[in-house]
């Protein structure tokens, strides 16, 4: 759960401010990933956990809105949360309280081996330990579904988890995280990109913001241009465009198409304040492609 705090600037130490408006809003990169292909028209499970209490039910009644199905542990600790302080020039500090997040082990993971094994993928993020996305990784090779790693927030991986994914879905500082290679122009998301396919990723996907994206595997390399739009609060603009390549690809478009359609979803996001409220449908989608090509 997001709680936003909007104030003049942000406080000093030991200091105490008003903040000239609040808002909570439903969160999370798994969450918002799961919200984004049930947004598109796919179908998705969100196996995750939730604590006791209020946010919990919000959280959980909130995806299921959407069309999320929802597999959540509800545990002792308390839900994940995160407080996000933004100043009148837009920015911000975040503190983010991962909870119930860090409950998730292998162990509920398995519950759900019928619906992994039928799944075209299986996408995961960093918001829960690494050691259980690496037992979730192996378990998903098991049953021979493919697995979409968006390595966020930035964190060194070890060096087994390379080989048993598909797609890897850095943005430009998760790229410099996983390789010590600072990527200031496309040539260095390249030289990055090669780096991690010599580690033994079949896919990289490179998310550049209002550039658009990277695309490399061993065979080839593309650069698909963004829409052009008024970004308005970029929040969950990498989660949109992760859960819209699962579903392109999950449709059998080809790859070129599909990173187009994610840089659509992507860019639509920004339009809108929030994360999950922000996720465009199919219909915004189709709608918006057509009037940018014609
Ligand atoms: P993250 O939020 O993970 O850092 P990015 O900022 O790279 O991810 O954004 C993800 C995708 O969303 C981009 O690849 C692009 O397709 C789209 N996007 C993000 N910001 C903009 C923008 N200002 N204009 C157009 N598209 C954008």
């Amino acid at each position: 759960m997001d709680y936003n705090f909007k104030v003049e600037s942000l406080p000093k130490k030991g200091e105490t401010i008003p903040a000239q408006g609040f808002t909570t809003s439903p969160g999370g990169k798994g969450a918002n990933q799961a919200a984004s292909i049930a947004r598109l028209g796919g179908e998705v499970l969100m196996i995750g956990a939730v604590g006791d209490d209020a946010n919990g039910s919000i959280l959980k009644a909130s995806m299921e809105e959407i069309g999320v199905v929802t597999a959540l542990n509800t545990v002792k600790t308390p839900t994940g949360n995160a407080s996000i302080t933004i100043d009148r020039n837009g920015d911000n500090t975040i503190i983010v309280y991962h909870g119930a997040n860090f409950d998730i082990d292998i162990s509920w993971v398995k519950k759900y081996t019928d619906e992994i094994r039928e799944a075209a993928f299986m996408i995961l993020q960093l918001e829960i330990p690494l050691g259980t996305v690496v037992d979730c990784i192996t378990l998903a090779n098991k049953l021979n579904t493919k697995v979409i790693l968006n390595p966020a927030p930035a964190k060194e991986l070890p060096d087994k988890i390379y080989p048993m994914v598909d797609i890897i879905t850095p943005n430009e500082t998760e790229l410099s995280a996983l390789t010590d290679i600072k990527v200031e122009n496309l040539e260095d998301v390249s030289r990055a990109a090669h780096e991690l396919l010599e580690k033994g990723v079949k896919n990289i996907v490179v998310t550049l913001g209002e550039h658009g994206c990277f695309y490399k595997n061993s065979k080839e390399e593309l650069f698909i241009k963004s829409f052009k739009v008024k970004a308005v609060d970029t929040t969950a603009a990498g989660d949109a465009f992760n859960g819209a390549l699962a579903v392109a690809l999950g449709e059998g478009k080809p790859i070129k198409d599909a990173l187009k359609f994610s840089n659509a979803v992507g860019a639509l996001t920004t339009l809108k304040l929030g994360a999950q409220r922000s996720l465009p449908s199919r219909q915004d989608v189709q709608n918006f492609i057509s009037k940018n090509i014609s």
